[in-house]
């Protein structure tokens, strides 16, 4: 299967891994982004298990390191700013990864590793998709006309071709949250320490330090699906103050850098369950078809290597439906083992009441404690996590090659 032109929607962590390894294995690659340029916004991702593996062999690794958040661990503190636990960067059960670093840094890598050998195309999305026997006839936004062999969504939750492509809808399982990601300048109160900080109605603050000299903040609350769907930026800053309003700790600090604000990610956290990934000559990776959320912590890890697998098995096999056969029953199982989440997440997590935040507290203030393993484990003990692992083959392996 090589020498085919394949098309790749979305330039962020998924598409560009992708299209890294087709090119190595000799396709010819084409990136469209919808955006302008390179989306550089977001907060730490962390490069781990399978993700690392995968940047080691594409020679990334080590920029990874350099580029890394500076963060040394995490802190549980109460609404009072006191320190109640403590989780150092070198613990088993920290959140704090040996790779930690911003999402706009690795978009950035994956783009520089790709850009002189991929063409990429920014400000561009897919109008119209028609499959034929002998390839995809793609119709851009610029109303231009192009056959492709094969096309592969890699445009995150809110993929608009994946709608386009595909018959049955994936379901969104909402897990009851919403999450406001932005930067904020560093005040007295931040250091090289994280800090989460539970307040009461089932809201909770994470400000983290970044290698930039600025804070990385979100706010993460209980909501019903629909209660902030369709907003403009400025409703939804409304709707974030009046919620967070009065919670204590350093909720005005946020507030007042909220008010100001254009770099505001706001969204509503679910999970993206496909019953297939691919449909015809169409295949998604990443987000569009596997979304795990932020709280599992596993984004990184299964867009890079479903990127990875999917160039591999195309590289390796006789032609695409086998390929993306071979991907799909490579990826679903840990996909499932990603997206589970322990009994009792998110709820027992963002208490509503003072009551429930004291006891929460008082579980992470019992260092090294059952429930401070258990919560750790949850959310932050990623290094202990998952327990399937996924086998990632040597495509340029010959004896995988013995498919061709
Ligand atoms: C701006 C932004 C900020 C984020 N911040 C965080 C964060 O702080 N923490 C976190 O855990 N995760 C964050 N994420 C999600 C995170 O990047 C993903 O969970 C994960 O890395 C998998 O990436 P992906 O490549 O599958 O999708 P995404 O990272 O979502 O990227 C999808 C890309 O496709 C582009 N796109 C969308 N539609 C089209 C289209 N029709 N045609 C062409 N291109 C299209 C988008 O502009 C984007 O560049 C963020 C994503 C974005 C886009």
């Amino acid at each position: 299967m090589k020498d085919k032109k394949i098309l790749v929607t979305g330039a962020s962590i998924a598409g560009p891994t992708v299209a890294y390894w087709l090119n190595r294995y000799g396709f010819k690659v084409t990136v469209v982004e919808r955006d302008p340029e390179l989306r550089l916004g977001g907060q730490n991702l962390d490069v781990k298990g399978p993700a690392q593996v995968i940047a080691s062999k594409m020679g990334i690794e080590e920029i990874i390191r350099e580029r890394n958040t500076t963060e040394v661990g995490l802190r549980f503190v109460d609404t009072d700013n006191k320190t109640v636990a403590e989780f150092p960067k070198e613990s088993s059960f920290s959140m704090t990864q040996e790779l930690e670093i911003l999402r706009g840094d690795l978009v950035q890598i994956l783009y520089d590793q790709t850009k002189n050998d991929v063409t990429y195309r920014f400000g561009e999305y897919i109008k119209e998709l028609k499959q034929q026997e002998h390839g995809i006839d793609v119709t851009f936004s610029s109303d231009k006309s192009e056959l492709f062999d094969l096309v592969i969504i890699a445009e995150g939750i809110g993929s608009h071709t994946r709608k386009l492509a595909f018959q049955n809808k994936p379901e969104f399982k909402y897990l009851g949250l919403y999450t406001a990601y932005l930067t904020i300048s560093k005040s007295t109160t931040d250091s090289s320490w994280a800090r989460w900080c539970n307040a009461e109605n089932g809201i909770v603050f994470m400000f983290r330090p970044d290698n930039y000299g600025t804070t990385r903040a979100s706010v993460t609350f209980t909501a019903k699906e629909d209660e902030y769907k369709g907003l403009t930026l400025d409703e939804q800053k409304i709707g974030i103050i009046d919620r967070i309003k009065g919670s204590g700790w350093e909720s005005e600090r946020l507030i007042k850098e909220i008010s100001g604000t254009s770099d505001l990610y706001f969204e509503r956290v679910s999970q993206v369950k496909a019953s297939k990934f691919s449909e015809g000559r169409v295949v998604m990776i990443g987000d569009a078809a596997y979304c795990a959320t932020p709280i599992a912590g596993k984004g990184t890890d299964l867009a890079m290597s479903g990127a990875y697998i999917l160039a591999g098995e195309l590289y390796a096999a006789k032609n695409y439906q086998e390929a993306f056969d071979a991907y799909e029953n490579k990826m679903q199982p840990y996909v499932k083992e990603c997206q589970s989440l322990p009994p009792g997440v998110p709820k027992l997590v963002y208490p509503q009441s003072k009551v429930g935040v004291g006891i929460l507290n008082g579980l992470f203030s019992v260092l090294g404690s059952k429930p401070a393993k258990w919560f750790m484990g949850l959310f932050a003990g990623k290094k202990t996590t998952p327990k399937l692992d996924i086998i990632l083959p040597n495509y340029e392996d010959d004896k995988i090659n013995k498919r061709l």
